[in-house]
């Protein structure tokens, strides 16, 4: 048994989906389980968890409120399992702090996908200076973006956009995140800005516009910077 594995919590209620979670994770992590949102505030009481997935229907409490308590004092990724399939439900539980979601039935191959995406996420994050994907290279000490060795110049807003996108990569950011993130508090309706620049944003850095691999679309949610993994 290696002990170096990070500590994933599962927050869920129906023991069989927490043994189906527990397997499938087997090589990602050392898997922690809590059948309630008590439960799982209890886990946080020594070595915390790396990563916390939790289920939104508990018996004790909304898994949306949980995260909201959990956002108070930990920025752990937060993953979200939901048999909600609304698009309101999502942007419910992304806006009050989770990272990702997935609806419930799931496949093992995609959870695993997302749960490695958002450990590295915590490896490279915020402090990352230079990040490349493709054939681009981002400088943001520099402020350079470059294609195969040769300068693209983005707008101030497609570069505080991509800024945005790349600090949070693996994570759905809301429409809403984005829109005050990058145009500021007043703008959290104007989702056709979004359109828009990422559009700018897909023709100049994607190799093929209409069908992306690092600027990705979450219908109805927002979008994602997705790093593709080289182990799937
Ligand atoms: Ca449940």
């Amino acid at each position: 048994m290696n002990d170096d594995r990070p500590l994933i919590l599962v927050v869920e209620d129906e023991p069989q989906i927490r043994r189906f979670v527990r397997a499938a994770l087997e090589d990602e992590g050392c898997v922690v389980e809590a059948g309630s949102a008590a439960e799982a505030l209890e886990a946080f009481t020594g070595p915390g968890p790396a990563l916390a997935i939790i289920d939104l229907g508990l018996p004790d409490r909304d898994g949306v409120e949980l995260i909201r308590e959990l956002r108070t004092w930990t920025m752990l990724p937060v993953l979200v399992l939901s048999a909600r399939s609304a698009e309101a439900e999502k942007v419910a539980a992304l806006d009050a702090g989770a990272d990702d979601y997935l609806t419930k039935p799931f496949g093992v191959e995609e959870m695993r996908a997302r749960v490695r995406a958002l450990l590295r996420r915590q490896k490279v994050g915020a402090g990352e200076t230079v990040t490349e994907f493709g054939s681009i290279r981002v400088d943001r000490v520099h402020r350079s973006v470059t294609r195969d060795g040769i300068a693209i110049h983005l707008t101030p807003i497609e570069y505080r956009l991509l800024g945005a996108l790349l600090t949070n990569a693996g994570r759905v950011m809301t429409h809403r995140q984005l829109l005050k993130d990058v145009w500021g508090a007043g703008y959290a309706e104007r989702g056709h800005y979004l359109r828009i620049y990422i559009g700018h944003l897909r023709q100049k850095l994607e190799a093929d516009p209409a069908r992306p691999r690092y600027l990705l679309t979450e219908t109805g949610v927002g979008y994602r910077f997705q790093f593709q993994d080289s182990a799937t």
